[in-house]
């Protein structure tokens, strides 16, 4: 057996674990298929765990063991942060230390500054700092009501053309932590968070009269699904006001006319501060970079007030779900790396990257990796849950900056940043034609809907290591790296000629950091059908094995039956591994540019398989 090394460990040290977690796991089996699912069965698998139908629509509250931050935690996965519970803890706690208002600054909001109550409904921005609606809430009323919805439309609902789970049972896990963690913070700061079953646009309006709240304040979000949420909202709320005896009110704290104030809070960049209107928001992200750096500033964060409470008087604030609660079969992360949810655990991480490991000096030359927590920040599925404010991560960078190096690595986080900023903002420009086939650029071009392909490429048997491995890391984590993402896109549209929604929703389904914006921006780009001056972007396989997987590492991990051959040929093993689905569009990257092979490949795509009905979003 190798001694090659996975995360630092030796592989036959890793393997034997592994075997022996297999017997704990499964006493009865010896069966190494069971913990690394074989390919036919892994999504037969996976959609057993996805998309059990919930077992109750209401389900009694207790809170949940299964979210504890280290319940999951075993050693053949990395845990990400690696810190315990309490680290975590305090890691927050010192963090908000140096972001709490002092209780004489009553100027600039030390809690209770105003009148009435407001309701802070949290979104995708499940954190307290830098939380622009909880601050607001705080200073222009006496008593600040936080509210959590679990929306059936997020957790027990499909994709919107191919019905895969909205959200998959490893995001569930990561967002039932965030609200575990978020809740223990508020509590902390004399909070408290109230977490309600249904549809905000059900649960609010009532809550608005049970309390008389004269405003809900909440972040506002940019994609269809969202927006007409908000708009429900605003349109329940109005209605309210008319049918009250005194007809509407324009009162500050009448508890009859109370309004929905949606305030921007997810962008490194505020909207506000932008150096042009949305209309004219530049297509190409290098002039928007540009603009933004040259003429606009980051916004320092928005600090926390001392002390928040007391909440209005509640009986039953509910407590989080656990996952079986919402619905959701658990699905153990025993391999890869396996993330805390919770702003805790976001501050640790930050904490971790850029002070312990000194990380960040070296992140330009690292962050193409696909093995292991180090490569990158991971910071993405905590800023995709709003446990993690881009702003923080900026003045992080400044710190470290001063306090250590200011080389192209710390510039380079910034300048990723910027790319999610740029996202979120084409979102608004371009709205739903990011979910249509043609994209922003309205593209006609013909795809397949080949269902034997799709799988393959699903469930990780294409015959191709490099794109098999990235699958299989995806379905078993719900995390793949930037440059794993960019392959299997690649691959699936370029070579396979795949409708690119159907991988975009498989992500939707699966990753930990889905975020529309970040989702349908990166696959629109890819596909070909965005905003790219390259339209034709190609990955050749060969060539980003060579580059970024040279001694076969990461495949043989994720395919541990490739681990026995030599390093040369684990990307492309022949008659060793599963047969190759579709020939490469562009074959071996020496002999560029074969239309022989793209032929084949578009023949073969679109001859097989039924096809999925399609319908417009
Ligand atoms: C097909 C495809 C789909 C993607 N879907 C998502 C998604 O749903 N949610 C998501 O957050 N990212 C998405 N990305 C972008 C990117 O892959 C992830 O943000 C990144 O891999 C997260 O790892 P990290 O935090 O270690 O990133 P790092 O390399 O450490 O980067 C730091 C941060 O910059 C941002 N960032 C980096 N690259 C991008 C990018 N290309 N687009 C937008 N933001 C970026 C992220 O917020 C990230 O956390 C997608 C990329 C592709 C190619």
């Amino acid at each position: 057996m190798t001694t090659s090394s996975v995360f630092g460990r030796p592989l036959s040290l890793s393997l034997s674990l592994i075997l022996r977690k297999i017997k704990l796991v499964y006493p009865s089996s010896t069966q190494s298929h069971l913990l690394f699912p074989s390919s036919t069965n892994l999504y037969t698998q996976l959609s057993i765990i996805m998309t059990t139908p919930l077992k109750h629509s209401y389900f009694p509250f207790r809170s949940s063991s299964s979210s504890s931050s280290t319940a999951l935690y075993d050693e053949d996965q990395d845990q990400v942060p690696a810190n315990t519970s309490h680290q975590m803890d305090q890691i927050a706690e010192r963090t908000f230390l140096n972001y709490k208002i002092s209780k004489h600054d009553h100027t600039s909001g030390s809690g209770s500054g105003g009148m009435g109550i407001a309701i802070v409904w949290f979104r995708n921005d499940l954190r307290v700092l830098d939380n622009e609606a909880l601050f607001t809430a705080s200073i222009s009323s006496q008593k600040v009501l936080p509210l959590y919805c679990l929306d059936p439309r997020i957790f027990n609902s499909t994709t919107h053309y191919f019905g895969f789970p909205k959200t998959g049972a490893l995001r569930a896990q990561f967002l039932i932590e965030c609200l575990v963690d978020l809740k223990k913070n508020l509590i902390k700061l004399g909070l408290n968070l109230l977490i309600r079953h249904g549809k905000p646009e059900e649960i609010i309006p009532n809550l608005v009269k049970e309390f008389g709240a004269h405003t809900v304040f909440a972040h506002k979000e940019t994609c269809s699904e969202e927006v007409n949420v908000e708009r429900l909202v605003s349109i329940c709320l109005q209605k309210m006001a008319l049918a009250s005896p005194a007809g509407p009110s324009t009162h500050p704290t009448s508890t009859n006319s109370a309004k929905l104030q949606l305030i921007w809070g997810a962008t490194m960049y505020h909207i506000d501060d932008l150096p042009f209107n949305i209309s004219c928001f530049p297509d190409v992200y290098t002039q928007f970079r540009k603009s933004v750096e040259s003429k606009s500033k980051v916004r320092g964060c928005i600090k926390i007030p001392s002390s928040l409470g007391p909440p209005p008087s509640i009986g039953d604030w509910g407590h989080v779900p656990s996952l079986d609660q919402l619905g959701f079969h658990e699905q153990k992360v025993n391999k890869g790396m396996r993330f805390v949810g919770g702003e805790s655990a976001a501050l640790s991480r930050v904490n971790e990257y850029f002070w312990k490991k000194d990380l960040l000096r070296i992140y330009k030359e690292t962050r193409n990796g696909m093995l292991g927590p180090d490569y990158s920040t991971k910071f993405s599925p905590w800023l995709a849950s709003g446990s993690l404010s881009p702003r923080f991560i900026y003045e992080e960078v400044r710190r470290y900056e001063k306090e250590r190096q200011s080389n192209d690595s710390t510039y380079w986080v910034l300048f990723e940043l910027i790319w999610r900023d740029y996202f979120r903002f084409l979102s608004i420009k371009y709205g739903n034609s990011l979910f249509h086939l043609g994209g922003p650029r309205k593209v006609k071009s013909s795809w397949s809907q080949n269902q034997l392909l799709f799988e393959a490429w699903r469930d990780g048997r294409t015959g191709y290591p490099l794109i098999d491995a990235n699958m299989k890391e995806l379905a078993i984590t719900g995390f793949v790296s930037n440059r794993g993402r960019q392959i299997v896109c690649s691959f699936l549209v370029r070579d396979m000629g795949i409708d690119w929604r159907m991988g975009a929703e498989w992500f939707e389904a699966c990753l930990l950091d889905y975020d529309p914006c970040s989702n349908y921006g990166n696959w629109t780009y890819g596909a070909g059908v965005g905003n790219d001056p390259r339209e034709d972007r190609y990955f050749s396989i060969p060539k980003q094995a060579q580059t970024y997987d040279s001694e076969g590492k990461y495949v043989a991990y994720w395919l541990p039956e490739l681990e026995a051959l030599p390093k040369e040929k684990r990307h492309f093993p022949g008659d060793l591994y599963i047969k190759q689905i579709v020939p490469l569009k562009y074959g071996n990257y020496h002999k560029n540019n074969s239309n022989k092979d793209s032929d084949i490949a578009e023949r073969n795509t679109r001859s097989q398989g039924r096809k999925f009905k399609g319908y417009q979003r």
